[in-house]
């Protein structure tokens, strides 16, 4: 039976190290919220293989005065609180007292300071929780932290330290938040010697959106501003259009420090209500000042989550703002128009003796439940301002039948019937429509295109034939430092679905060759879309579940759209595959591909039995 024992301080320290440092990213978020607590104005920043060698941060804030050096180290010292009360008045990014601490604890620390008002600083090191001598400091008034070696005597966390460029991206994004969250800083970052970002304090809240998002995302945001009770509300969000797959870039600001908050994001997606797909998330820089005492920031260890006293109050502030400015807009009514189906003709007209054509759809035709239980959500790029050009017809003619192609792994399965000519009509440019043996199937050419790309697709990535197409001039594609990050460490699977990228510097990846199959859709484009889907990842999935992942969203990409007319070839051409529409096995969307309605039903329906 193990006797219990209490921990030696060095075990203490590593373990509450392991709550507040998980990666050099977090070094870099408890190194500039201390500089910013001491005032700075400017903060310079330089790193070495992703922080994991070297963090460096200079900052021209208040200083430690040299006696306290030493305690900056000890857990549980701050010169922030004085007493329990304070905890509900905070006002500083820290409080607790134990990022230095945690930091020393774990790597070799030399931290050199000089007040403004002394004519000397003082320095002090501090390696894995051994303080060294405090000596006298000749530098500029200021703080100047190096931490070295992260990890160097944790060697399992050290080991689940991801690629320099990944990391690098994590701590951008913490960058990234500082410099949304306070435009008046002038931040600099270097990295291996290389200049990374530079923000001057002039730099306005918007161009640093610009600058880490892109000027497309500046030019599509709306202003907010609103108050009620001593909640103030301001900032910007973001035109439906600039959607993405996932809700990183909803920036949301208390007090001037970031967080994440459920609630209040579900309330902004609440806001976009009928104006984005299910699925996709609108973009946001939320600023929210409220009265200290309305919030406890104490209950989460890195303090990205808070406890509002009023969050019901919050909820409903942050929803009818958003509601309220995209009224403004008049977004619906530009989101539905292009998808809107053509007006049924008045009643009166169905009597008369119409062109066939002129009949009612069969969808909007009262009293046949099945036909309308379905609605569609309006086409993923409806409202975007850059629509992408028509496809090619030769992509369809490609799009051969699966059976044709070489076998795979799988079970022979009865070989699915194929005519050729089935007879199908295509409706509102979105439906085929065809008489099969048992009734008429009505088929989504999206869905069905969708299903046979990524079943061609499937087939070449496994027998190697996937074509891919050198690109005579490589396509830059503007991403934030971590999207670049991650769409590098995955270029291995990426270059096996034909799609090259390489580094470019900062957030820019150039796409190189591109998959043939996807026809002349923009290379830019769909990388934006697999980068979307890699950063949404929680955790790191298989390869295999990469490369299927990959393979459907190019496919969704690539396929035909509801909304683009086809030629006759090209409806025979999917036709025939229909029965690749009628496997339920890949449904992406969790939408169905075709409805068929029985002969049966039809006769039921017109009385007929
Ligand atoms: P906390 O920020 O929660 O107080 P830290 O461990 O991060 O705890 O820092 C301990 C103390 O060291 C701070 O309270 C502050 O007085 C001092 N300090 C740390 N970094 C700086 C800096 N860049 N400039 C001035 N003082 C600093
Ligand atoms: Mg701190």
């Amino acid at each position: 039976m193990p006797r219990i024992q209490q921990l030696p301080t060095t075990v203490v320290t590593k373990i509450a190290a392991g709550e507040v440092i998980e990666r050099p990213a977090s070094v870099v978020k408890e190194l500039l919220e201390n500089s910013v607590d001491a005032g700075s104005t400017r903060l310079d920043i330089e790193v070495e293989q992703g922080g994991s060698e070297l963090i460096r941060v200079v900052d021209n804030g208040g200083g430690i005065h040299p006696d306290d050096l030493p305690l900056a180290f000890t857990n549980h010292a701050t010169s922030k609180l004085a007493s329990a009360d304070d905890l509900f008045c905070v006002r500083t990014l820290g409080f607790r007292g134990e990022a230095l601490a945690s930091i020393g604890g774990v790597a070799q620390v030399t931290l050199q300071s000089r007040p403004a008002d002394r004519q000397v600083g003082a320095e002090v090191s501090c390696n894995g929780g051994v303080l060294g001598q405090v000596k006298v400091w000749n530098g500029a008034p200021g703080t100047r932290i190096e931490v070295r070696h992260l990890f160097y005597n944790t060697p399992v966390r050290r080991k689940f330290l991801r690629a320099p460029a990944t990391e690098m991206g994590h701590l951008c994004e913490i960058f990234t938040r500082l410099a949304l969250a306070r435009p008046g800083l002038h931040l600099t970052l270097r990295h291996n010697g290389k200049h990374v970002y530079e923000v001057t304090s002039t730099t306005t809240l918007e161009d640093r959106i610009a600058l880490f998002f892109g000027a497309d995302v500046r030019d599509r945001l709306y202003a907010v501003d609103a108050a009620l009770g001593g909640a103030h509300l301001y900032g910007y969000v973001g035109d439906p259009s600039c959607d993405r797959g996932n809700a990183k870039t909803q920036y949301l600001f208390l007090n001037g420090r970031w967080i994440r908050d459920r609630s209040l994001g579900h309330a902004i997606q609440e806001g976009y209500r009928g104006l984005i797909m299910t699925g996709r998330y609108p973009v946001s820089f939320l600023f929210l000042e409220l009265p200290p005492d309305q919030v406890d920031v104490n209950v989460h260890p890195t303090k990205a989550e808070v406890r509002f006293r009023d969050s019901h109050a919050l909820y409903s502030l942050f929803l009818n703002t958003v509601r309220q400015r995209l009224a403004q807009e008049n977004l619906v009514a530009r989101l539905q128009a292009p998808a809107a189906p053509p007006p049924v003709p008045p009643p009166a007209a169905w009597l008369s003796p119409a062109p066939i054509q002129e009949t009612p759809s069969l969808y909007s035709q009262p009293g046949l439940p099945s036909f309308t239980k379905n609605p569609l959500p309006p086409p993923p790029r409806n409202g975007t301002s850059a629509p992408l050009p028509p496809p090619e017809p030769a992509d369809l003619r490609r799009a051969a039948p699966v059976s044709e192609a070489p076998a795979d792994s799988r079970p022979a399965a009865p070989v699915p019937e194929i005519e050729a000519d089935a007879k199908a009509i295509q409706l509102h440019n979105a439906y085929l429509v065809l008489e099969t043996p048992e009734g008429m199937l009505v088929i989504d050419q999206h869905a069905l295109h969708e299903r046979i790309l990524f079943e061609q697709i499937k087939q070449r990535v496994r027998t190697g034939t996937l074509e891919s197409q050198q690109l005579l001039i490589p396509e830059p594609v503007d991403l934030t430092a971590e999207q670049a990050a991650r769409t590098l460490e995955h270029k291995d699977e990426l270059a096996e679905l034909g799609l090259g990228v390489e580094a470019f510097g900062g957030g820019t990846v150039l796409v190189t060759r591109y998959p043939a199959l996807l026809g002349r859709r923009s290379p830019g484009e769909i990388l934006k879309r697999v980068v979307d889907h890699l950063v949404a990842k929680e955790r790191v999935p298989t390869r295999e579940q990469l490369l299927n992942d990959l393979m459907s969203l190019m496919a969704c990409h690539a396929a035909v759209r509801s909304g683009d007319p086809l030629t006759p070839e090209e409806i025979t051409s999917l036709a025939a595959q229909r029965h690749l529409a009628q496997d339920a096995h890949h449904c992406p969307h969790g939408r169905p591909t075709a409805l068929l309605f029985t002969r049966q039903e039809l006769d039921r329906q017109f009385r007929r039995t």
